[in-house]
């Protein structure tokens, strides 16, 4: 190949001009792979000088329906047309019918409108306490809210407090106190650490950030019932793990679980904007009078209509089948490929984290080699590479993926 040499002209690429501008005036809070996207369409990416990458990441989640699908963009374009923004002193008319066509598809009563992820699980904390002040009768003051060790629930000061990632919450204090923290996936440390001061469980049902942590069978379930027993909110965080993931609409249907609160987000934005929601039954978010609770953006008619789209989506099921089946072939593919050099491989449905083994290199050094195969993936952790590709991928699309990752490990291992 023709390489242009860079460095004796002088003269740098485009992308590399981009690259240096991102790196010069944003704050380095990520540090992102040499992939300057211009475009994007279903699960392909595409840079700024025409190279295609297959998208194993998918913003997160937040892209479970694909870059650019068809019904989503309708949605926006119309209603980008019609009214965007309307704060919620009047009522819009995308609002109340996104809200109960989610409720209907989660078998739940009322959701509380946000944007963000983090918005969402703030929203949730404050309803439980306010829950077990008014309802539960904890005394003024003293609400606590278990959570799990190794928990992703975003970036906000009070969230960062109860997080025991050490990047996350180093230097960060004075933190928000109330929070107890217990290994994920040991019922009876969880058990054991509820007093009656305890107004909610706060879990991912799997957790994301952690490495894509599936937990034993039959643990959220004995959490549904301890807390249930003891008058206590199970609070599912499923900002990740929901909306067709891991091949149901949450994850916690694979348990038959149902919690109090469902927190949803990501993918709820169909990769267009942020939407997040609180989902639950009245009794408890009821609590919420006027006044008490808001945001100037939650709500708005582009975010609505952009949901109810995704919501339709849900409603025929078609994601949550193409991620068991796409999800069937990721998992044999990846149990494959094991003897390569993984030395873990975790998951439920599209979804899967894996470890790579530490003698070939880290996840990062997997996720460089990656790049220069054509996919995108993310590493997480040190040895572990998060696979999340959007539902819509194609069988084909999820060969040339493997393909990749098996050529990749083989080049590692051959070092
Ligand atoms: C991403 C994520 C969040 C935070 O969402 P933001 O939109 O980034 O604030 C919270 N919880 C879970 C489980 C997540 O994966």
């Amino acid at each position: 190949m023709n390489h242009a040499p860079v460095q004796c002209t002088g003269r740098a690429t485009a992308s590399q001009e981009l690259v240096a501008a991102a790196e010069r005036y944003t704050a380095r809070t990520y540090s992102p792979l040499e992939v300057v996207v211009a475009r994007a369409h279903g699960a392909t990416l595409t840079d700024v000088e025409g190279h295609e990458y297959l998208d194993f990441l998918a913003g997160y989640s937040a892209l479970n329906f694909g870059h650019g699908h068809p019904a989503v963009l309708a949605a926006a374009r119309a209603q980008l047309e019609r009214v965007t923004l309307t704060s919620r002193a009047v009522h819009n008319d995308q609002l109340g019918p996104f809200a109960r066509e989610l409720c209907e598809l989660l078998g739940q009563d009322m959701m509380l409108p946000m944007n963000t992820g983090a918005e969402a699980v703030e929203s949730a904390i404050k309803v439980a306490r306010k829950w077990g002040y008014e309802r539960k009768g904890v005394a003024p003051g003293r609400a606590r809210i278990v959570v799990a060790a190794g928990n992703f629930h975003g970036r906000t000061t009070t969230v960062v407090s109860f997080s025991d990632d050490d990047d996350a919450h180093r230097n960060y204090g004075p933190y928000t106190p109330g929070f107890d923290t217990v290994p994920f996936g040991d019922l009876a440390a969880l058990e054991a650490a509820l007093t009656e001061d305890t107004v909610a469980v706060l879990l991912e049902p799997i957790q994301g950030e952690a490495g894509v942590i599936v937990p034993p069978p039959g643990y959220l379930a004995g959490v549904r019932r301890c807390t249930a027993e003891r008058g206590v909110l199970l609070v599912a965080d499923e900002i990740q793990s929901g909306l067709g993931r891991t091949g149901r609409t949450l994850a916690c249907d694979h348990e038959g679980v149902e919690a109090d609160l469902y927190l949803l987000g990501k993918a709820l934005g169909g990769g267009v904007l942020p939407v997040s929601a609180v989902v639950g039954r009245a009794e408890v978010l009821s609590v919420l009078r006027p006044g008490q609770h808001g945001s100037t953006f939650g709500g708005n008619p582009l975010a609505g209509a952009v949901g109810r789209a995704v919501v339709g989506l849900l409603a025929t099921g078609e994601p949550q089948r193409a991620a068991r089946e796409r999800g069937e072939r990721l998992h044999a593919g990846l149990a494959e490929l094991a003897p390569l050099g993984l030395t873990a491989v975790r998951g439920r449905g599209l979804w899967a984290g894996i470890d790579i083994d530490p003698r070939l290199g880290t996840g990062r050094e997997c996720c460089e080699r990656l790049v220069a195969h054509g996919v995108i993936a993310k590493d997480t952790h040190g040895a572990t590479v998060r696979l999340s590709p959007p539902l819509v991928i194609t069988e084909e699309e999820l060969e040339r993926g493997l393909a990749a990752l098996g050529a990749v490990l083989r080049g590692m291992a051959a070092r």
